[in-house]
Order: C-alpha cells, then structure tokens, then sequence
C-alpha cells in the first residue's frame, strides 16, 4: 500500500534520508524507533508530502505522491496523520472538529458528517464532549479527537508520530488502546513511538532508524530478544 524507494531527503547540505526503502501492506502495522535526529518524523513528513524529497520515490496504492494541486489534496485524505501536539483547530467544537474535513473535503452533508463523527467519538470514547472546545478537554482526549479527525476521512493508512509522548502518564494509556483497537481492526498504521508495550503488543514489524537511514527491521519478537547492529542494542539498553 505504502512504498518508499530509494528515498534521499536534504535540508539543505544536511543529509535527513539516506537510500530508504519502505513498503506496508495493507492492513499491516510498522512501528518505527530510533534515536532523537534519526529522522523519524522526516519520514513520516515525506509521506504525505509535508516534506518534498531529494530523489527516490514513494507511491499510496500504487500513485505516486503528487507535488501539489489537486491529487495532494486527495493524497492527505487518503494519508491520516497524528501528531505529538494534537493540532486541533481551538475555535471548533470537538464534533466540528471532526466534521471539517469530510464536509470540505469529501462533500458531505453536515447531518451525515455529523453522524458519522459522533460514531468515530464514540469509538474513541469522547462522545460525552463533542461540544466542547478542545481546551476543555484532558491530553488524551484532545489525542483520542485527533484520531477520530483523521479517521472521518477515510484514510488508507494512517501515520502517527510519537502520538503519546506529549502526554502524562496516565492518558498514554487511553490513547493506545484506541490505538491498538485500531490495528486489530485492520487499519493500515505506520507508527512512531517509543512506547515498545504498543511495539510488541500491535507491530508486525519493527523498523529501527539511526542517521536517517534504516538499520534493522523485523519482526518485534525479534528485534526486542535479537537486534543485530551495535546501534540497536545500544538503544534497546537504554530505553528497557
Ligand atoms: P525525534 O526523536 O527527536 O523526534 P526524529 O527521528 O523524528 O527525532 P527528525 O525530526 O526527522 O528526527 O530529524 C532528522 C534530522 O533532520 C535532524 O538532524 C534534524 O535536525 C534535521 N531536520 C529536521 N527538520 C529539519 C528542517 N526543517 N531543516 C533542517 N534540518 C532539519
Ligand atoms: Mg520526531
């Protein structure tokens, strides 16, 4: 569904990508770990088209990501992303919020869009605020919204980047099980994180970075109990 080859991305004379290759299946869940720098969120930048790339290429079922215009607008449809800061819009109730896009975008009507929201806020379990403004709301709420925004659009696969490390501890919880209910429901997710409970309980594969380049990937089993390079048994020691 998602293939990244042979990917450089510069900013400016500094090398952020060197030669990735990527590819996820449909319905597969790819976490992604690495050191701070290692070029993470550049990736997943590069993924919607956040970022432009140097040279390689990245196609979303099958096209390739268009540079602007109309196609990209179809591309961050069909590309859901969550960030670290939840990004949501401050002067919209949360149901507003999560109906935006599908109105704008997709054409709804706003009673439809409604319903559908109010389904996906019930998923996520933030029903009970839906008009509310986002201050109003805890961390992980505000989180949880985030993800039912993202998933009123239908995307073919979703990208998170280190959607809890903003979080306090006890709302991390609440964010991935949302999270991991939606890797059980077949969504397609590429994910970064340093929460390896999420890795090992929801990855089928984990792809460790370091120095914008992609050093192991495999399954979690075996890269937690088995990583091969210095850099990852380096990592792995500090974070366990
Ligand atoms: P973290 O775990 O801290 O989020 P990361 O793996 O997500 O790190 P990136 O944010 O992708 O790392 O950054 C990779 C490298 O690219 C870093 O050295 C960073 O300084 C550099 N970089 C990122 N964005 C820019 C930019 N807009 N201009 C110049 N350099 C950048
Ligand atoms: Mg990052």
């Amino acid at each position: 569904l998602v293939v990244v080859d042979h990917v450089q991305k510069h900013y400016g004379d500094f090398q952020a990508l060197t030669d990735i290759d990527l590819t996820v299946h449909k319905g597969e869940v790819v976490v992604i770990i690495g050191p701070s720098g290692s070029g993470k969120s550049t990736l997943c930048r590069t993924i919607n088209r956040l970022e432009t790339i140097t040279s390689g290429s990245i196609t979303i079922d099958g096209k390739e990501l268009p540079a602007e215009g109309k196609g990209l607008a179809q591309l961050r449809a069909d590309v859901g992303m969550v960030f670290q800061s939840f990004n949501l819009f401050a002067h919209l109730t949360i149901l507003e919020n999560v109906t935006l896009g599908p109105i704008k975008v997709r054409g709804m009507k706003k009673a439809d869009a409604e319903k559908e929201a109010m389904q996906l806020l019930e998923r996520v379990g933030v029903a009970k605020q839906a008009a509310k403004l986002p201050a109003q709301l805890s961390g992980g709420q505000q989180q949880r919204v985030a993800i039912a925004r993202a998933l009123a659009m239908h995307p073919k696969v979703m990208l998170f980047d280190e959607p809890t490390s903003a979080l306090d501890p006890e709302m991390i919880t609440e964010v991935l099980d949302v999270m991991v209910e939606l890797a059980a429901s077949g969504m397609t997710m590429i994910v970064v994180t340093h929460e390896m409970g999420f890795a090992r309980k929801a990855a089928n594969r984990v792809v460790f970075m370091a120095d914008g380049r992609i050093l192991e990937e495999a399954g979690p089993e075996e890269f937690f109990t088995n990583p091969k390079s210095d850099r990852a048994k380096d990592f792995l020691s500090k974070l366990l």
